[in-house]
């Protein structure tokens, strides 16, 4: 099955929460997501029987890949049963999905053993910075990097590698964390994959002078560390692979790679083969949509599996959307004409 550009659904990433235990500037700032924000309430959440049975209906539609997001996806009550539930669904091919989540790693020294015996495959961690003060302020709840790095640590040794770390790199802010963030986590088997700062949701006051291009970021790093281009591993994927050289020039594995995902500054819309399912069942079909298709009135009504299955279906061969590939057209700070939805109520 394939939407209107051409494109498979491979990937679906799923929002268990629109809560979290930070305030990151560019994705809820304070000033918007103060005491009185109002939160979903837990009746508007989708069941883990619920989230099982509507990914069980994608799988059928070619899903291979589901990534939990959040909010903070570790912050969802017994996330643990969840993770259960969906490793033991099976792909078209009768393989294991690839089970992954994404978090700011605050409790995963906690968490990593019981999510790896629960079956989930690996993690992505998200890490702005090496320097504390820094990293401080831009979670804007005064978290220290150590027990980031702790919980990176509890994951390997729990075995959810290869672990990707994510940085967002927002220009006057944290790009001098570029080569500190590369020199820790070199030949340590992680993934350090550097992210242009976009312009998801409505409230992080996103300005382009703020954006540091990701070839920016390569030019850098080989100013110290010498880099080699890499091919990609999966057709979709979003970031673009460099690996660390040896004296001879030649990729050395046991060095590692990094990654830089360009979504601002060369938009990967033309092979983008993801749909996301907020926290209330609404599914989207671009990071930069505005409207969902309400997906949990389907699964609280009477609709069989095979209604819903052939809803998500009509949805997906209707999708056109390819934000970022627009955006370049679009005159300075305009959004397209409407208010996008935040990214910590649709994951990332
Ligand atoms: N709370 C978890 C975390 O931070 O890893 C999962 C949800 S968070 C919304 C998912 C990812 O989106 C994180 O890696 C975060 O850094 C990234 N992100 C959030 N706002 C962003 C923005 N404006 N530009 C680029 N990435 C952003
Ligand atoms: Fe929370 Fe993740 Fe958003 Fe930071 S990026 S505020 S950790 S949801
Ligand atoms: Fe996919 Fe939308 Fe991002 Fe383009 S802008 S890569 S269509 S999510």
């Amino acid at each position: 099955m394939a939407d209107r550009l051409g494109r498979p659904l491979r990937d679906l990433r799923i929002s268990v929460t629109d809560r979290c235990n930070f305030r990151c500037t560019y994705c809820m700032p304070k000033e918007i997501f103060g005491k009185d924000h109002p939160f979903l309430p837990h009746a508007s959440l989708l069941t883990f029987e619920e989230i099982t049975r509507i990914a069980r209906l994608f799988i059928t539609h070619g899903v291979q890949k589901i990534r939990l997001t959040g909010g903070e996806p570790l912050l969802r009550k017994n996330i643990e049963v969840l993770i259960e539930q969906l490793a033991a669904l099976r792909t078209l091919e009768g393989k294991p999905l690839d089970l992954t989540l994404t978090t700011n790693g605050s409790i995963l020294a906690r968490k990593a053993k019981a999510l790896k015996a629960a079956g989930l495959r690996r993690v992505t961690v998200s890490l702005d910075g090496m320097d504390d003060a820094v990293f401080r302020s831009m979670n804007d709840v005064d978290f220290p990097v150590a027990d980031v790095l702790a919980g990176i640590e509890a994951a390997r040794l729990a075995g959810l590698g290869p672990i990707k770390v994510n940085m967002v790199v927002k220009r006057g802010t944290n790009e001098q964390e570029i080569l500190p963030m590369a020199r820790h986590f070199r030949g340590t088997g992680v993934v350090l994959r550097f992210i242009e700062y976009m312009d998801v949701g409505a409230t992080n006051g996103w300005r382009m002078d703020e954006v540091l291009p990701s070839s920016e970021v390569i030019k850098l790093l080989r100013t110290e560390l010498p880099l080699v281009p890499l091919d990609p591993t999966a057709p979709g994927e979003t970031a673009e692979r460099w690996g660390y050289a040896d004296a001879s020039g030649r990729h050395d594995p046991r060095l590692g790679e990094i990654g830089v995902i360009s979504s601002v500054t060369r938009a990967f819309c033309g092979s983008c083969n993801r749909a996301r399912l907020s926290t209330e069942g609404r599914l989207f079909l671009c990071l930069f949509a505005s409207q969902g298709y309400d997906l949990r009135a389907l699964l609280r009504g009477e609709a069989t599996d095979e209604a819903i299955a052939s809803a998500i279906g009509r949805i997906w061969q209707g999708r056109s959307d390819r934000y970022s590939e627009l955006r370049s057209t679009m005159p300075a700070g305009s959004t397209g004409g409407a208010r996008h939805i935040e990214m910590s109520y649709i994951g990332g």
